[in-house]
């Protein structure tokens, strides 16, 4: 049973969806594993630790995929051009793929046919549920942390000031205002990191734990109490405000935003598209030189001015719309998620090797296609295939 670890194709992707440790751990279990050469190269890991940890070292990739059993990867599969075939393409029919596969983006559906139709078993690590037993599984959350560190890093590194408070000779340097707006996984991360550069930290959200949370931290709280039947839904998840509410959000925020320096927005909604908080009026009323950070970009941002993969300058202010940010901190990016990945692995097949448990709840939760059909809830739905 041999597992491949491929290079990954993206432009920019420097993580792996293994380093040397949890190759060792999977030889350990019983697998052949095989990484592609220079596969770690971005994170610093030459072929010769990854050989060393008990791996076969692949230079040709389709002899790689040709020969896997199981593949392991850290984003959906995509066109290869220096090949100019599809990774999907190069794949053994009926192997099995455990990845990031977003399988309900509409972006992401061809990719889910393609998967299917060659009898591929597919796991997505976005599917994981966020449980205690699979809280070492929770890739999503392990990368929600990358993001929120270095989003406030990126925000800092544009402002044309200092965050923290400095005493000069010519006198004393006020310290940064930052907002933080959704204070989820990634806000807590950005409200800690702001707190740690020494910036003055406020905080909104409509979830009361949220807020709670935000406090202990440190963060000063605005706002804005929403009715827990209107702000939380299943599972404690925040739910999409309706109008008259998204509309008493934006008049709270309209005199926050012109106080401060910095704004990381993170405002999400499980499953559903982001929801527009900064119109382009209310960025014009911003202090020119402040900065914007819209890390909920990848699904539709919540600032209407944001340029989904770009850092734009408008009415005086910086708009980062930049995508991938765990990927830009690709060491510890990867060292999460390659344990992440590991603890995933060890789950599904422990039954016996490459035998998967489909009783579990959690492998039930992030399977997409097996044995031609695509079984994921989330993707049949937004296919308009389940009702
Ligand atoms: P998320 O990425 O879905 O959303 C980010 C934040 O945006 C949330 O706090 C949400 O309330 C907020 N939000 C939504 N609409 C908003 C609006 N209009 N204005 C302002 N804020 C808005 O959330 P997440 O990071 O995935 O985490 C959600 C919850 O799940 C958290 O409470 C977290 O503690 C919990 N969680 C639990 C586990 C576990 O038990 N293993 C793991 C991860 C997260």
């Amino acid at each position: 049973m041999l597992i491949a670890i491929p290079k990954e194709i993206m432009p920019e992707e420097k993580r792996v969806a293994a380093i040397p440790e949890t190759v060792a751990k999977l030889v350990k279990l019983g697998y052949k594993v095989a990484v592609e050469s220079t596969a770690g190269d971005g994170i610093f890991f030459s072929d010769e630790e990854y050989k060393n940890a008990g791996a076969e070292i692949v230079t040709d990739v389709q002899t790689l995929y040709a020969k896997a059993d199981i593949v392991l990867k850290v984003k959906e599969p995509k066109f290869n051009e220096k090949l100019g075939k599809h990774e999907i393409e190069i794949m053994k029919d009926k192997c099995i793929l455990v990845t990031f596969l977003h399988p309900a983006a509409p972006s992401n559906h061809k990719n889910i046919k393609m998967i299917r139709d060659k009898g591929i078993t597919s796991l997505t690590m976005d599917g994981i549920p966020r449980t205690s037993k699979a809280q070492k599984m929770d890739a999503l959350t392990s990368m929600s942390t990358v993001t929120g560190y270095k989003s406030v890093l990126l925000a800092a590194n544009h402002l044309a000031k200092f965050v923290p408070m400095i005493t000069t000779g010519i006198g004393t340097v006020k310290p940064a205002k930052v907002l933080i707006v959704g204070v989820g996984v990634v806000g807590l991360q950005a409200v800690a990191t702001a707190k740690r550069l020494g910036g003055i930290v406020s905080a909104v959200d409509i979830r009361a734990k949220a807020k709670e949370e935000a406090m202990s931290l440190g963060a000063k709280i605005e706002g804005f109490d929403v009715p827990e039947e209107v702000s939380t839904g299943k599972w404690g998840y925040a739910k999409a405000l309706p109008t008259d509410w998204l509309n008493k959000e934006r008049e709270l925020l309209k005199p926050l935003i012109q106080d401060v320096d910095i704004i990381i927005l993170s405002a999400l909604v499980p499953g559903e598209v982001a929801p527009i908080l900064l119109t382009d009026e209310m960025v014009a009323s911003m202090k020119p030189g402040s900065v914007i950070v819209d890390v909920a970009i990848d699904q539709g941002g919540n600032c209407a001015v944001t340029d989904a993969g770009k850092v734009v300058c408008k009415h005086g202010v910086t708009i980062n719309g930049l995508q991938n940010i765990p990927g830009r901190m690709a060491v510890h990016s990867t060292w999460l998620y390659a344990n992440n990945m590991y603890n995933y692995v060890e789950n599904l097949f422990k039954n016996g090797l490459g035998v998967i448990d489909f009783e579990d709840e959690i492998v039930k939760n992030s399977l997409v296609t097996h044995e031609g059909k695509i079984v994921h809830e989330g993707t049949l739905k937004a296919l308009g295939e389940v009702h």
